[in-house]
């Protein structure tokens, strides 16, 4: 096959009003009948999301005649060409979403994926693709991790080998604040967009390194080498806001402006927390599913869904190791770190959804489940980062309890499979449970059909003491006592968010949406009202009682406990409704872990298991 001189798109960024990027892509050799498409899905948000329908406006020519453009569905395009003349296509695109899956642009800042952006070039994806920006504004900097163009006008022309790639490169643009440092021999780069001042970027640049370079090194050892050139964190700060996504070579994140450390404060709070958990998530997933990833997404079908069953191993183990590696690195101690594991087993314990779906189909349906929540995703489904972290947990002290190595030994198992393409290593479920055979020396199939395709409680409780730790249950939340979420509104006060199943709101009749007017003839305008109300009424929350007495799990007087009487607008429709406790209702308690220090005095082995479990890599 002859070779092809690249595509080439130029992105025009001077649509600042009317928030819209100009593209011209050049096609310098066409296919009689030249098709392109956009892509519906982007890779690691595992929804379709028909990005065509923010494209408009798609003109055809080769030379000064216009071709015609023939729609053949949703998001493919045809243009008949004659002659070997180069066509040119130009469209713009729509970007007013702040979220990391497609593309924004304001006179405040720019943000771009290609699969938002780029037509896909029908039979010649795995050609080269160029890429050069223009109507940047100015004063505006530009961050992609997309090779530069060698000679070119520095910072704007890219080059990609093939689409794949081409689509895996997000850019940021605007006025951003940016940092770099070092891990394990490479650079790093991370812009801020939005931050404010006093945000102490050093401290951000500083705690990165420690995790990039723990992972660096869990991956590779202290001596080996990322597979990557350079590596780019482009976080947008907002008002409120949680997310990112991983790409090959970079991640683009999205936190609450409020999360970023403060010059002079050397606190870690729980919102910068959360932040760090994030940025050390979507670097793990540098390997794991940007790499290591399951063998049906080794080749991406742009077009449709792509289903696997292991997104309990791609996002839950990459959900378990993003917190331990701030306990190896030294970030957080034990106790905060089992704190974030209890909250995890928590999270879990509050969706009865987990014995409605293991979490192997949790992760096949992640299309129509996990992304896309509404008021009964408690009830139906489970999350398979909650649940695929806990089953991470349960491996790993499983392995640990017996001696025969740890999770960290099979994941770089699963790694060495790519020694000959270390780009790409396509596993399936026989993969890791192979790894987990050699590294533990039994099968584990019996535990992968418990945990991973049975819809059971994970033994989770039982293996903390193998590592000196304890679990306690906390006194019920709202949520645990009556099985209800509210809502609190600027316009319409409390609002029924969900009604768990099997709960005593269900039983009372409350549907999500119902606005609760009432509790017990007082009047409760904010949440903080509702929730106050509610837990005075909750069973076994009599007065003068100690939270700790009214433990889940224990027989509470619950029989004996009055109804509540509640006051809700349904539709215009003023309805009383009887929240009656029931003892036969789903309880679902607050797990608090803690260290069990007299245990790990009382037992070396126990002490030195945990010593070596939160370790740095060495
Ligand atoms: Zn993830």
């Amino acid at each position: 096959m002859k070779a092809h001189a690249p595509l080439h798109y130029q992105v025009d960024a001077s649509g600042t009003h009317d928030h819209s990027y100009r593209v011209t892509l050049t096609i310098a050799q066409p296919d009689a009948a030249q098709v392109v498409s956009l892509p519906v899905w982007i890779a690691g948000s595992y929804m379709v999301r028909e990005f065509g329908r923010h494209l408009s406006g798609l003109q055809a020519r080769q030379g000064r005649a216009a071709r015609a453009v023939q729609q053949l569905d949703k998001t493919t395009w045809q243009i008949d060409c004659r002659g070997a003349s180069a066509l040119v296509l130009q469209y713009e695109v729509y970007a007013f979403d702040t979220s990391v899956r497609t593309a924004f642009l304001s006179t405040s800042r720019g943000f771009f994926n290609n699969t938002s952006l780029c037509l896909r070039v029908h039979g010649r994806e795995d050609q080269a693709h160029h890429l050069s920006l223009v109507g940047v504004p100015r004063g505006w900097d530009v961050a992609t991790a997309m090779t530069p163009l060698k000679g070119a006008r520095a910072g704007h022309h890219f080059k990609a080998d093939d689409y794949d790639e081409l689509v895996d490169h997000p850019f940021e643009i605007g006025p951003f604040w940016r940092g770099r440092f070092k891990a394990q021999g490479i650079e790093h780069e991370f812009v801020v967009a939005g931050a404010w001042p006093g945000f102490d970027g050093e401290r951000l640049l500083r705690d990165s390194q420690r995790i990039c370079e723990e992972h660096i090194r869990f991956w590779h050892g202290a001596r080996g080498k990322a597979p990557f050139r350079k590596y780019v964190f482009m976080l947008n700060t907002v008002e409120e806001g949680y997310g990112g996504l991983e790409h090959r070579a970079s991640t683009a994140l999205i936190a609450a402006r409020k999360d970023l450390p403060r010059v002079g404060d050397a606190a870690t709070g729980d919102g910068y927390l959360t932040l760090l958990g994030l940025i050390s998530h979507e670097y793990f997933h540098t390997w794991n599913v940007k790499r290591l990833k399951p063998v049906e997404l080794c080749r991406i079908d742009h077009t449709k869904e792509n289903y696997t069953e292991l997104l309990w191993f791609f996002e839950g183990f990459t959900s378990y190791f993003d917190d331990l590696a701030l306990v190896r690195c030294g970030l957080i101690d034990g106790p905060r770190y089992a704190k974030l594991l209890a909250k995890t087993a928590t999270a879990v314990r509050s969706m009865p959804g987990r014995s409605v779906q293991s979490v192997a189909q949790a992760s096949f349906d992640a299309w129509n489940k996990y992304y896309r929540q509404d008021e009964n995703t408690p009830n139906s489904t489970i999350s398979y980062y909650t649940k695929g972290a806990q089953v991470a947990l349960c491996l790993d002290l499983t392995l640990r309890r017996e001696g025969h190595g740890s999770l960290d030994a099979v994941m770089r198992r699963l790694w060495a499979l790519g020694a000959n393409n270390p780009d790409s290593i396509g596993i399936t479920e026989a993969d890791i449970a192979r790894a987990l055979h050699e590294v533990g020396g039994r099968s584990f199939e019996p535990e992968l059909r418990a945990w991973v395709h049975g819809k059971g409680e994970l033994p989770v409780e039982a293996l903390l003491p193998t590592m000196g730790m304890v679990q306690m249950q906390e006194p019920e939340r709202l949520s645990a006592a009556w099985g209800l979420r509210l809502n609190e509104g600027p316009v319409t006060g409390c609002v029924v968010r969900q009604v768990l199943r099997g709960s005593a709101a269900e039983a009372a009749g409350l549907c999500a949406g119902d606005e609760l007017l009432a509790v017990q003839g007082w009047r409760v305008r904010r949440l903080d009202d509702a929730v106050q109300w509610l837990a005075q009424a909750a069973p076994g929350a009599a007065p003068g009682r100690s939270g700790r007495e009214s433990r889940a799990g224990r027989a509470s007087p619950a029989q004996a406990a009055p109804a509540v009487e509640l006051l809700v607008n349904r539709d215009q429709r003023i309805l009383q409704l009887r929240l009656q406790p029931q003892a036969s209702t789903t309880r679902l308690p607050t797990l608090q872990w803690a260290l069990d220090e007299a245990r790990a005095k009382a037992d070396p082995a126990c002490a030195l298991r945990r010593q070596q479990w939160w370790s740095a890599s060495t």
